[in-house]
Parts: C-alpha cells; sequence; structure tokens
C-alpha cells in the first residue's frame, strides 16, 4: 500500500488548518502516523487519495448506516438542489421530517431542527434550565456532548484522546454548574442530588456511551436514573446522537424501555448532510422561541438539501425493520469472530457490544465506567490500528472511540475484517 498523496496533502494542510484538520481526532494523533485522505466513498469501502480501499468500521462516525453514497439518499440531494440551497424559510419537508421524528423516537413530541449534535445538546440544556428555571446540571465522566462550554469537562471523544478532557477557555463560571458523576453508579447520583436539593436542572447522559469507547448501562440503571429524575423534577436528557435510529428505530430509548423528558439527535438524522435535532415533551419544548421565551435560532437550520437527505434515510429505516435484525447479525459475527480470536491466541481483552455498536479495549478488566475505559493500553491500540489500516481496515483512530457497522458489510467483508484482526492482534504481542 503506496500513501504519498495523503502525506503531501497532511503536510500542506498543516501550514493553513490548525493541526492540518477540521476535527481533533482526525489528525490520528492517538495512533501514530499521517492520517488518510479521502478522496470518495461507496458502500462498505472508503478510497484514499491514493487510490486505496478500505473496509471502513467508522461510517463517517455514525451516519452512514446503510453503506456510503447510498444510491437512494444521493437522489434525493441531487433532486432537492435542483430547487435551490437554501431559502431561510420554513418548508414542506421540515413539517415532515418532524412528524416522523415524533413517531420514531419515544420521548419526543415536538422537535427542532439544528445544524449538528453539539447545538443540540447546547439547546437542550439551555432549554431545561429555562423550563425548570435552575442552573446546574449534571454530566457523566468520559460522556461527550459535542463542544459546548459547558460540557467540556471530563469530557470523551477527541477530547481524552488528545488529554484535554478539560478545554481550556471554559471559564470557571461555566464550569461551576456542570457536575460530575461516574457512569452507571447511580449512588452518585444520588449524592450529588442530595447536596444540591432543587438546583439541579438536567441529568444529561449517553444512555449508552460510545465515546469512551462503548460501554453498557447496568441493569435497572437507566430507570434508576428515570426514578431520581421524576422525583426531583430534574429534567432527563438522553443524548442519542450516535445511537438514535441506530440501536433501534426509536434509540437507545425505545431498546432499554426508559424515556427520557427530552432527546438530543444528530449523525443518522442528517444522512450524511450536517444535521442536529432537539425534541422532548410538548410542555418542555413549549418554551422554545417563538413558542416560548428560550432563544434559539439558525440560518441554515432545516436546510432543504439535508432535510431531503435525512428524510429518505428516516422513512427507509421507518418502513425496513429488517435494517434492524441484519445489523444485529453484523455486529454479532464481527464480535463472536473477535472473541473466538482472542480465545485462540490466549488474550483476554474486553469486548463490548450492542448491535451495531462495539469496542475493543486492550485492557483484560470490564470496562463499564470511565475509569475503568482509562486502563487500557492505548499503545498497543495504536498499534492494532495501524495494523488494520496496512491490512485495509479503517478504524476509529483512538481507544475511546465506539466502532459503527453498516448494512455494506457483506459476510466476504466480515471475513476479511476477521482475518485482519487475527493478522494485527498476533503481530502486536510478536
Ligand atoms: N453527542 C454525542 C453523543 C456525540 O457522539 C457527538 C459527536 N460525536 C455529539 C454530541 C456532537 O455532535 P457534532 O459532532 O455533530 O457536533
Amino acid at each position: 500500500m503506496q500513501i504519498t498523496q495523503s502525506k503531501d496533502l497532511f503536510n500542506k494542510a498543516k501550514n493553513f488548518i490548525p493541526g492540518g484538520v477540521n476535527s481533533p481526532v482526525r489528525a490520528f494523533r492517538a495512533v501514530g502516523g499521517d492520517p488518510i485522505f479521502i478522496k470518495k466513498a461507496d458502500g462498505a469501502f472508503i478510497y484514499d487519495e491514493d487510490d486505496n480501499a478500505y473496509i471502513e468500521l467508522i461510517n463517517s462516525w455514525g451516519p452512514m448506516i446503510l453503506g456510503h453514497n447510498h444510491p437512494m439518499i444521493r437522489e434525493a440531494v441531487i433532486k432537492a438542489m435542483e430547487n435551490g440551497t437554501s431559502f431561510g424559510a420554513p418548508t414542506a419537508r421540515e413539517v415532515e421530517i418532524a412528524e416522523l421524528i415524533v413517531a420514531m423516537v419515544p420521548s419526543v413530541e415536538k422537535v427542532r431542527m439544528v445544524n449538528s449534535g453539539t447545538e443540540a445538546t447546547m439547546s437542550a440544556i439551555r432549554v431545561a434550565r429555562g423550563f425548570t428555571g435552575r442552573d446546574k446540571f449534571i454530566k457523566m465522566e468520559g460522556h461527550y456532548h459535542g463542544h459546548g462550554d459547558s460540557f467540556l469537562i471530563s469530557a470523551g471523544s477527541g477530547a481524552i484522546t488528545m488529554g484535554n478532557p478539560d478545554s481550556p477557555g471554559v471559564t470557571k463560571g461555566t464550569a461551576k454548574d456542570t457536575l460530575l458523576a461516574p457512569y452507571n453508579d447511580l449512588e452518585a447520583i444520588e449524592t450529588l442530588v442530595e447536596a444540591n436539593k432543587g438546583e439541579i436542572a438536567a441529568l444529561i447522559l449517553e444512555p449508552v456511551p460510545g465515546n469512551m469507547g462503548l460501554v453498557i448501562p447496568k441493569e435497572g440503571y437507566l430507570q434508576g436514573l428515570r426514578d431520581i429524575c421524576d422525583r426531583e423534577g430534574i429534567v432527563l436528557i438522553f443524548d442519542e446522537v450516535m445511537t438514535g435510529f441506530r440501536l433501534s428505530k426509536g434509540g437507545a430509548q425505545e431498546l432499554f424501555g426508559v424515556t427520557p423528558d427530552m432527546t438530543t439527535l444528530g449523525k443518522i438524522i442528517g444522512g450524511g448532510m450536517p444535521v442536529g435535532a432537539y425534541g422532548g415533551k410538548k410542555e418542555i419544548m413549549e418554551f422554545v422561541s417563538p413558542a416560548g421565551p428560550v432563544y434559539q435560532a439558525g440560518t441554515l437550520s432545516g436546510n432543504p438539501i439535508a432535510m431531503a437527505a435525512g428524510l429518505t434515510m428516516l422513512n427507509y429505516l421507518n418502513d425496513h425493520d429488517e435494517v434492524y435484525t441484519q445489523l444485529n447479525q453484523i455486529g454479532g459475527k464481527i464480535v463472536a469472530g473477535i472473541r473466538s480470536s482472542l480465545e485462540g491466541l490466549g488474550l483476554d481483552y474486553t469486548v463490548n457490544h450492542l448491535g451495531s455498536m462495539y469496542s475493543l479495549f486492550f485492557t483484560n478488566s470490564k470496562v463499564t465506567d470511565f475509569a475503568s475505559a482509562k486502563h487500557s493500553d492505548t499503545a498497543l491500540f495504536g498499534k492494532y490500528f495501524q495494523s488494520m489500516l496496512r491490512q485495509g481496515v479503517y478504524l476509529a483512530p483512538s481507544q475511546f472511540e465506539s466502532l459503527f457497522l453498516s448494512t455494506a458489510l457483506s459476510d466476504q467483508l466480515i471475513g476479511k475484517i476477521l482475518e485482519a484482526n487475527n493478522v494485527a492482534l498476533k503481530e502486536i504481542h510478536q
């Protein structure tokens, strides 16, 4: 495999773009080596500027659940573009997608479209504060909710990978209203709630966190949070930017049967275009301007091209339950194969898995929260990542991420992934 164009582009990019990339984790800092620059993607593959093909296990960090460049979505976008790219005025498609989201996501009775997951979570917290008249909120260690100031405290994803989970530039005044708790620990929440009685507006979490690597909620944990929030008048927010429309049609909330008060969405909802959304109970969403006093707006919100892509994606998922059966089978086969390789090689690493998301953690202990995720040997992960890349399999370039599978992965490709995995595991232990 020859990689020259990507190297040249990265060297040039560093002159004009901070770190050479427009989002930190893309720089491959955590795994060593230079990032590959992508020219195109189709189905289960992405192609770099040197025309090397890689099997995709990230899928644009989640959105491409049906694989890349799906003809149905491509055609919807091209058709929408024939009528103009932005109006800054309401359109029929926005009504249609809102109605569909309300039908698909159990907690959502009203929804507002925005342009990213970051905007969705920032807005949801503001609305929860406006609704309750309280300032503080609880966030889980190692969870990532985008780059809004108040979330960059013990943040996951690229923030852990880059070693700055608490970002400079966030004022002490802002940080003091973010209360931190370990994930999967109801006692810790009870203690925080007791110490801040009547002052907590919201509890936000990734119901199934993917931003410290994939971690599964303990039995009864999500329901326990629901009960505490009900008792204390705290707005429970599920950040389903990753899990929404992925773990099931209605996201983690549908899968686990626990309905939050508000939900934030992103990724799949835009079919690969820049889209986010936040929604929830009517009485809460009625606080959003112009229905209510909490301000939130966007020049490009509900953009007609983005809505065409998102609507096509959601309609397809809503009409095809078999997508989820297929994704679960694909995930099951890959993870069973990895576990069997590990066993064959006498290795005892942890694999966390749910549906079409999984993480292989280079630690022998269980990973149930941020502290245990950090036991992973990140240097070993870097070597594993590079070996997989050389063999034509594209993974998330950090230990602290989940992988996102698509329906484009055939049995033959799964075989290739598992072969590469076995070679990589052997290689890194030589
Ligand atoms: N919330 C979660 C759970 C996420 O995984 C992400 C991004 N990976 C975000 C929010 C932020 O979304 P965006 O990158 O679209 O701003």
